[in-house]
């Protein structure tokens, strides 16, 4: 596997997530279940930014496999039922940046949801 070296280093250790749903570096928990946790984004880039984060480390997107179809799914899921608890307006964003390049920072995958200001497309 060829690993940027911010991802190798990232690997080397509990990521960041882990160390969020282990509690031991605190975060604002939106939602919790046995599958995923859901926080807010420490920088926020919209009125409203979350990111939806698998328990399950899978460093990012494109090392997901079969086995992960669930937790994948559910992601999307939790993503829907967030954005209505919150009023969302049907109105979000879903972000997923894969790999150092696309702006990948943790490698914990996570979805990240914003709402609240308009967006452009192409996105940058
Ligand atoms: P990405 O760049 O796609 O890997 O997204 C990582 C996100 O994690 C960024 O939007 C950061 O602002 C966010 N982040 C970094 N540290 C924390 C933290 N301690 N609590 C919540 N969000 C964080």
């Amino acid at each position: 596997m060829d690993l940027d070296s911010s991802e190798l280093l990232f690997r080397m250790s509990l990521t960041l997530f882990e160390k969020i749903i282990n509690k031991e570096i605190p975060a604002e928990i939106i939602y919790e279940d046995e599958i995923s946790i859901v926080i807010e984004d420490i920088n926020p880039q919209a009125p409203t930014h979350l990111l939806i984060i698998p328990k399950k480390v899978i460093p990012k997107l494109s090392d997901a496999s079969n086995e992960d179809q669930e937790i994948l799914g559910h992601l999307m899921l939790v993503a829907g039922k967030i954005a209505d608890q919150l009023g969302l307006d049907e109105t979000f964003r879903l972000v997923v940046n894969n790999g150092a390049k696309a702006g990948q920072s943790v490698f914990h995958l996570h979805l990240h949801l914003i709402s609240g200001r308009p967006f452009n497309w192409p996105p940058g």
